[in-house]
């Protein structure tokens, strides 16, 4: 089948590659300039939300992942990502969240002081991630074409067509019976003083994200903020950003903020779970990740091109809203 995807974010990559493992031609679109992914912190790992539950298919979506990671690191040939993660308990719940997750899955360690290692957490370098999936796509005969696309009538050569467009989504009518809603994240980068040194990213009220220079860093949080709108401010994001994060690591006013972006995180209404679904005989969707892209785009990338493909079995038919 020729296969067309908008969006070359982490679902659209996901999609394109594992397409492409099922003999289709695939082609991706995109500007490359306006997505969630590129500016994403990098968190990956299974215990995301406000109470610490390990999110549902946690198992099945870290492999997947961590595979998708391997191939973008084997054609990029350099590493995109990190190992490990701090998160910091920052209540009763949290806390015992933590330690029963330490006797349990055995793949987090209590460091006393309410800090707990996530060994299987790992920090992605996005920009560098999502470069070795454009070119592991490119190794296996998928084009990336630098387009933006308005209308889906511009795809009618095509067999099938996939809709990945993060937020965007917005701009296709065909999308609005969906139950999404949108939330604005904002990310600021640090420089990191010669006299500190963050080894591991840390996750509490808001993140503090390393890179892949020991000199820069990522910091963030998950909130509210009704303004949709592209634009920062980056005093006012240091105020509120560094307010939150001094709470488990005092000396985060010792950074110095360089740069400061935003995206919008596109979730369902009502649940964590993304989005994959048929909207007409040609055209799919996968979309509402939410906070856990990482953790769920390669997962729900990889059941979206077995439907695609009609090789799916339930229950994975029973998710699909
Ligand atoms: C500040 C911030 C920090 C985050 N941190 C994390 C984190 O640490 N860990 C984590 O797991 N998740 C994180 N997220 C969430 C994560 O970024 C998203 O879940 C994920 O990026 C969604 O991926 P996507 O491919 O669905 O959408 P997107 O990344 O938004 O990709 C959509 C792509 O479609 C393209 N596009 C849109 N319209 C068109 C069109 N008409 N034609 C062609 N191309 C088009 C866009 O340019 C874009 O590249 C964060 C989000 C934000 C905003």
């Amino acid at each position: 089948m020729r296969i067309a995807i908008i969006g070359a974010g982490f679902s659209g990559l996901a999609a394109a590659w594992n397409l492409l493992n099922l003999k289709n031609q695939v082609t991706v679109f995109d500007l490359f300039s306006e997505g969630a992914s590129a500016i994403a912190a990098g968190l990956l790992h299974p215990y995301v939300g406000e109470e610490g539950r390990r999110s549902l298919f946690a198992t099945e979506a870290m492999q997947k992942t961590a595979e998708l990671l391997h191939i973008a690191t084997r054609s990029l040939r350099e590493d995109v990502c990190r190992e490990g993660i701090i998160r910091i308990a920052q209540n009763e719940k949290q806390r015992k969240a933590y330690k029963n997750h330490c006797v349990i899955f055995k793949d987090v360690i209590d460091l006393g002081k309410d800090r707990f290692l996530v060994k299987s957490g790992k920090t992605v370098f996005c920009k560098r991630y999502l470069q070795g999936m454009r070119l592991a796509i490119a190794e296996k005969g998928g084009q990336c074409i630098a387009e933006k696309i308005l209308d889906l009538e511009q795809l009618k050569n095509f067999d099938q067509i996939v809709v990945a467009a993060g937020a965007s989504i917005r701009d296709f009518p065909e999308f609005e019976q969906l139950k999404l809603k949108f939330i604005k994240g904002q990310v600021l980068t640090c420089e990191i003083p010669s006299d500190l040194q963050i080894e591991r990213s840390l996750v509490g009220k808001g993140y503090i994200a390393t890179s892949h220079k020991p000199e820069i860093c990522h910091v963030g949080a998950t909130y509210e903020c009704h303004d949709l709108t592209g634009t920062v401010d980056l005093l006012h994001t240091q105020n509120l950003l560094f307010t939150k994060a001094s709470s488990f690591y005092p000396a985060i006013w010792k950074l110095k903020p360089i740069d400061c972006s935003s995206a919008i995180r596109v979730m369902r209404q009502g649940h964590y779970l993304p989005i994959v679904t048929k909207i007409s005989s040609r055209v799919w969707v996968i979309t509402a990740m939410g906070s856990r892209g990482l953790l769920y785009h390669a997962y729900f990338g990889e059941k979206l091109a077995q439907v695609i493909e009609g090789t799916i079995t339930p229950p994975f038919q029973e998710l699909m809203h």
